[in-house]
């Protein structure tokens, strides 16, 4: 809201007839504007391949803060060439090097763009290098995940600089510095993209999704750590499952877990996975790396007993169910024992709410419009958690995997699409016009 209050009647008239351009556009092409747009991503290729290149011969692993931040100076100085206030939010008190914020105020809908800055290459990985191999592929540490992504972000929004449609959006740019591996506390690490969810209506994402430019993403699931601590009563093995000594600390473990998989397992889009458990006499549990001792006789009932695992769920809806019914299962101990759980939230789950959806099928008639085919959701099992997931609940509307496609990311063998990068810029650039002259989100 930071145009002049004398203009508003003029804004207004012009957001009415880009509106009504934009319906007539819709299924049967593209308006003129839209149509420029998709010449500007054109016309940019060489600059686009550039910037690419460039990021992506930065190292920028997570661990390397000096190389996250070098990255998110060059998208930095790429967004401030189009007018964005930039800001850099210091990292030192989550461990890690930081974000990168661009913000441009304007009229019309709110919309956050979500990167990251990170790749999980870091410096002593042999796989350094951008490489061309045959005229529509390249392959490099984080093109896809998600160098290429950003990429996208800053040309789709110099091509709407270009054909003057910036005007019509506000648009805050987050770069995440540590997305592959995110510093804790995450209420610390993720306070920035909570904040932008906040005040914004509508968040893309930019991730690679499944690499298919006929998919995108609608939801995640979420994950949720948790830690079961039993103890038993400690007594003489022959002395078991008697009165005032009861069953032990390692059978209060064994049905605890059993119970989860009995009444849980199945669950559509549910999982839980116990990974690491120790029972005995003594145990020392070291939470920071996962790992730990016991000591323990086979002559002795286990005094104590140790497992975590993680928990991943679609909604927070099916969350607090299956916590709700976890916590029960935990409650019923055995004779002689006691047992608590306890959660610690990760990501959060994104829903497939009806907004995504409605999103998504914006983003589909888009692409149709550009030619480019149609866009279905991806299975939300296969979607791992990511830094959209952060909007969820705060936003109107979310989609994600709008980024560069290809194929091997996390491997040396990550390779791009390079013919993805001018569709799906073009499909973010016309997909954010829609925005800014359709109905408020
Ligand atoms: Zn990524």
């Amino acid at each position: 809201m930071s145009g002049a209050p004398s203009l508003a009647p003029v804004v207004t008239l012009a957001i009415f007839l880009a509106g009504a351009g934009a319906g007539a556009a819709a299924g049967a092409g593209l308006s003129d504007t839209e149509q420029q747009l998709a010449e500007v991503v054109d016309s940019r290729q060489s600059e686009a391949m550039a910037l690419l290149q460039r990021a992506v011969e930065i190292n920028s692993g997570t661990m390397n803060p000096a190389g996250v931040k070098q990255v998110g100076e060059l998208f930095g100085d790429a967004l401030a060439n189009l007018a964005f206030e930039i800001s850099w939010v210091d990292g030192a008190d989550f461990d890690r090097a930081g974000h990168l914020v661009a913000r441009h105020r304007g009229s019309g809908p709110h919309l956050l763009l979500i990167g990251h800055l990170d790749t999980v290459f870091e410096p002593d990985s042999q796989f350094q290098n951008f490489e061309r191999v045959g005229a529509e592929r390249a392959k490099g540490p984080g093109i896809i995940d998600m160098k290429g992504g950003n990429v996208i972000i800053v040309e789709a929004l110099a091509a709407l600089r270009a054909a003057g449609a910036l005007a019509d959006l506000q648009i805050t740019v987050v770069m995440t510095g540590d997305e592959e591996f995110s510093g804790r506390p995450l209420s610390r690490s993720r306070r920035v993209l909570l904040e932008a969810a906040d005040v914004a209506d509508v968040a893309l994402g930019f991730e690679d999704g499944d690499g298919n430019p006929q998919t995108a993403v609608i939801a995640r699931r979420g994950y949720t750590d948790w830690r079961l601590t039993v103890s038993g009563t400690p007594a003489h093995s022959s002395l078991i499952f008697r009165d005032g000594v009861g069953d032990g600390a390692a059978f209060e473990v064994a049905r605890i877990l059993d119970g989860f998989r009995r009444e849980l397992a199945g669950e559509r889009y549910l999982t839980f996975n116990p990974g690491i458990g120790l029972v005995g006499t003594r145990l020392d549990y070291d939470d920071a790396h996962s790992s730990g001792d016991a000591f323990g006789k086979a002559n002795v009932i286990a005094g104590h007993g140790v497992v975590t695992g993680d928990l991943r769920t679609l909604t927070m809806d099916q969350l607090a169910s299956a916590k709700s019914r976890m916590e029960g299962i935990v409650a019923r101990h055995l004779p002689g024992t006691s047992a608590e759980i306890e959660f610690t939230d990760g990501y959060p789950p994104l829903a497939p709410t009806d907004g995504n959806r409605r999103l998504l099928s914006l983003y589909d008639q888009a692409s149709r419009d550009l030619g480019l085919g149609g866009v279905s959701a991806v299975d939300p099992g296969a979607a791992g958690a990511a830094d959209i997931s952060f909007t969820a609940g705060r936003v109107a509307m979310a989609l994600d995997g709008l980024g560069l496609m290809g194929e091997g990311g996390h491997t040396e063998g990550e390779t791009a699409d390079l013919a993805t990068l001018p569709s799906q810029t073009k499909r973010a650039a016309v997909l954010m016009y829609r925005l800014s002259v359709g109905p408020a989100p």
